[in-house]
């Protein structure tokens, strides 16, 4: 497996925070740190549906992509309060997150409306960034490899290996997401080796090369360099430190590194 042969990516995911302002004044700072990371690694920012014009916009010309953070499954019609692909690629979102774990504890998502979002998404041609993980009583019961494996094979049901080439998958042990405890390195490593492994065994070698798979939760400017140094860690999914445009930068100068 080779970890050169894919382009580490840093996502922010904003969450429900900023305001259109507020979105505008962390974007400016934030464009000028991360310029030189360039043609070298992927910088995305997630940002709520009603920072995603204002963040196109203050984003043109920079080497910095946007994404909203979630889909529905359904092109068009009576879903109140929901948002389509074809509404957030014709706003200018490249990317979208799918299947957080806040989504799936507060709004009921399933793998199988993950796996609808997600080839919602791909026919909208938005690029996924579908999340996994564990719960801290499925890691202490030692069956995260069970949990992931089938959280993996129901979410990207059906998705062919070309289209599964376009998805980012992010692994986010629930334990870890926003709560300061951080997965050790060893620790993400071998979950997204598992990752790569299953997507192997659902593709083939070359497909579960070429897709990045990243780590989320609570990754800061402290951790994240021995996070991205391991091999199958191509990047990360930021929440909490995606709102500090310092933070965000290490982060972000850490993956340049390698
Ligand atoms: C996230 O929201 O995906 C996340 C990983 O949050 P945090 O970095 O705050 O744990």
């Amino acid at each position: 497996m080779n970890k050169n042969l894919r382009k580490a990516v840093i996502a922010g995911n904003w969450k429900m925070n900023k305001t259109r302002p507020e979105a505008k004044a962390l974007l400016e700072a934030i464009i000028p740190l991360v310029a030189n990371a360039k043609d070298k690694i992927e910088v995305i920012a997630c940002v709520p549906f009603t920072n995603l014009e204002t963040a196109v916009a203050v984003t043109a010309g920079s080497n910095i992509k946007v994404g909203a953070e979630n889909v529905h499954f359904e092109k068009s019609g009576a879903y109140t309060g929901e948002i389509s692909a074809d509404m957030l690629s014709e706003v200018g979102a490249e990317y979208v997150v799918v299947g957080h774990s806040e989504r799936r504890q507060y709004f009921g998502e399933t793998d199988e409306t993950v796996n609808k979002r997600t080839k919602a998404a791909l026919a909208g041609g938005l690029k996924p960034i579908v999340c996994v993980g564990e719960l801290l009583a499925e890691r202490e019961a030692n069956i995260t490899e069970e949990v992931i494996s089938r959280q993996i094979k129901l979410d990207l049901a059906d998705i062919s290996a070309e289209d599964v080439k376009k998805a980012i998958i992010a692994y986010e042990p629930v334990w870890a997401i926003g709560t300061g405890k951080t997965a050790t390195a060893d620790q993400a490593q071998e979950v997204c080796a598992f990752i790569r492994a299953t997507l192997a065994k659902l593709y083939d070698n070359a497909t579960a090369d070429a897709v990045t798979i990243q780590y989320g939760g609570s990754m800061n400017a402290k951790n994240c360099a021995e996070l991205l140094s391991k091999p199958d860690v191509d990047g990360g999914l930021i929440g909490g430190a995606s709102l500090k445009a310092e933070d965000f930068n290490v982060i972000v100068q850490a993956a340049v590194e390698g």
